[in-house]
């Protein structure tokens, strides 16, 4: 049985900012996932409102999307068995002050003291997501 998997990741503008958009499709490369399209943007309410629609109402929500507006992203779907849960294990957790290091966002993260957690990327949570949101930042695919 094949699980081949697409996942949605975002170098979000912190991560593009600082220059670390090479060594985290690195980090991706090497694990051994296939990039299927890479593309720099910038992102837009409208994207940003269907792309985070389950946060809409918490208090990070606004500087979340101030954030994700500061800057162009460099969207990305990748692919591979189980690639949804190994790109979020690659990424570490939320928090880049805890993200066990080894991790993404625990070798490259962390607080800035900021309104919003600024932790370089995102990655699609579940295969739903996952087709949700390749189908936001990649309609054609
Ligand atoms: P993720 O799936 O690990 O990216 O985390 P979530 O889906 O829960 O949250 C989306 C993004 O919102 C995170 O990556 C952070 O940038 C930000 N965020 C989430 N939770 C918090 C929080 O409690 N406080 C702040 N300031 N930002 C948060
Ligand atoms: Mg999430």
């Amino acid at each position: 049985m094949t699980d081949v998997q697409r996942s949605l990741v975002l170098v979000k503008p912190d991560g593009v900012r600082r220059g670390l958009s090479g060594e985290i499709l690195r980090r991706i490369e090497a694990k051994g996932y296939a990039l299927a399209a890479v593309e720099l943007r910038d992102a837009t309410p409208e994207l940003l409102a269907e792309h985070y629609a389950e946060h809409e109402g918490k208090p990070f929500y606004a500087p979340l999307v101030e954030f994700m507006l500061s800057g162009p992203v460099l969207a990305v779907v990748i692919e591979g068995q189980r690639c949804i849960e190994g790109f979020r294990s690659l990424a570490g957790a939320t928090d880049p002050t805890v993200a066990a290091p080894g991790t993404i966002r625990g070798d490259l993260g962390r607080d800035w003291g900021l309104a919003v957690q600024q932790n370089l990327v995102h990655g699609s949570d579940s295969e739903e997501s996952a087709a949700r949101e390749i189908g936001i930042w990649f309609p054609q695919l």
